[in-house]
């Protein structure tokens, strides 16, 4: 277990900037995700910390000690892919107990810690099959088994769940929570799934054209977005734009005037009186009701009026697409009103301090 620190990391293949000056501190035991859709830089970063990949500029601590130029198998990293990668003619156990040779284990030592891995990823009973008597799922059991069998410092995923189907996706990601849990281990994982990361990391990078585009922890990056990509990469979004009316106070809010209301909005430090800004607003954070209902107005919500234009409903949900003077407003409602809203007039009610400001 270790602590991982990049220092203003760059990677060019020719002309290709794949990863532009990106900084991050790991601590030790957490479970650090890297998320952004294809091509964005996340492999190469990856591959780099594993030493497959060596940086044009920037340096790679492990805890204290300055990893840049050491080899791969120096820095004691396990990795897990996508495709698994086990042997195809070695069984379980050999493919698990395949790290160990390389390092010369004694073969007590080695039998003990096959052993061990296969309980903790719950396969001790399939040490004898072949990869291709397993299914997915178990393969990557073994493929997980095997990257930690040697106690690494750090685990490095790349898209490990891709190749699963739904359900063994969520089962998986509840055995990977579990394993982080019972070993402690600094984990990095790749992928471009925002509910694998928002469900797992402890810390998030949103990565965009080989830069970070935010770091922090899900609820703040899936609470606070700092910019549309974001936003809009991770869950789905309104953006209203408008312009800011008043000083923000002392929480960070202020007036906005935009074509649907003026309401308060948690304003960037950068923005000030008389600057455009795009708000994000939640579909979730908007509860929806007949305009001919009883109003309770709350003082935390801002009130708009629409005309509802079309509504699904999903069983314990419903989406709802409202006309608000012209700007179409998603609405996400859950345990959805029995009657329906499409083609009536509505009221809106949105939640005051989940109006974000963005910075771009
Ligand atoms: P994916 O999810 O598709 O794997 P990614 O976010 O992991 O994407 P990278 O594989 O890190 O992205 O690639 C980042 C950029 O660097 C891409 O434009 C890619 O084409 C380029 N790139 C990656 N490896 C090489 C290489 N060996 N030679 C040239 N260009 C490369």
């Amino acid at each position: 277990m270790t602590s991982l620190r990049l220092t203003n990391i760059r990677k060019t293949f020719d002309q290709t900037v794949a990863v532009e000056d990106v900084s991050i501190e790991v601590s030790s035991g957490s479970l650090f995700f890297l998320l952004g859709s294809s091509g964005c830089g996340k492999t190469t970063i990856l591959r780099m910390i594993a030493g497959f990949v060596r940086p044009t500029a920037g340096r790679i601590f492990f805890g204290d000690r300055d990893a840049t130029e050491l080899s791969p198998e120096k820095r004691n990293a396990g990795m897990v892919f996508q495709s698994y990668a086990l042997w195809p003619h070695m069984t379980v156990s050999q493919n698990v107990g395949f790290g160990l040779d390389v390092r010369r284990m004694p073969s007590a030592e080695k039998k003990s810690r096959i052993g061990e891995s296969l309980e903790l990823v719950r396969m001790s009973q399939y040490a004898d099959r072949l990869p291709n008597q397993l299914s997915g799922g178990q393969q990557q059991r073994v493929a997980l088994a095997r990257a930690i069998a040697f106690r690494p410092d750090l685990l490095l995923l790349d898209e490990p769940l891709s190749n699963l189907d739904a359900k063994l996706r969520l089962e998986m990601r509840s055995e990977i929570r579990r394993i982080s849990h019972e070993l402690r281990i600094t984990m990095i994982y790749v992928t471009h799934d925002q509910h694998e990361a928002l469900s797992l990391a402890d810390q998030i990078a949103v990565m965009s054209a080989g830069k970070i585009e935010q770091l922090g922890a899900p609820r703040d990056i899936y609470q606070r977005p700092r910019t549309r990509f974001v936003a809009e990469f991770i869950g789905e979004t309104n953006f209203v734009s408008g312009e800011i009316q008043g000083v923000r106070d002392s929480s960070g809010f202020a007036e906005v005037r935009t074509p649907i209301a003026t309401m308060r909005a948690l304003v960037p430090s950068t923005k000030k009186v008389g600057d455009r800004i795009t708000l994000s607003i939640r579909p979730e954070a908007i509860t929806i009701d007949h305009l001919s209902a009883v109003s309770n107005p709350q003082s935390y919500a801002t009130i708009v009026l629409g005309k509802c234009l079309e509504s699904t409903y999903l069983g314990a949900s419903a989406q709802h697409l409202v006309d608000a003077n012209g700007q179409l407003i998603k609405v996400f409602e859950v345990n959805p009103n029995s009657s329906s809203f499409a083609g009536k007039q509505v009221r809106l009610s949105i939640i005051t301090d989940q109006v974000i400001g963005l910075e771009e």
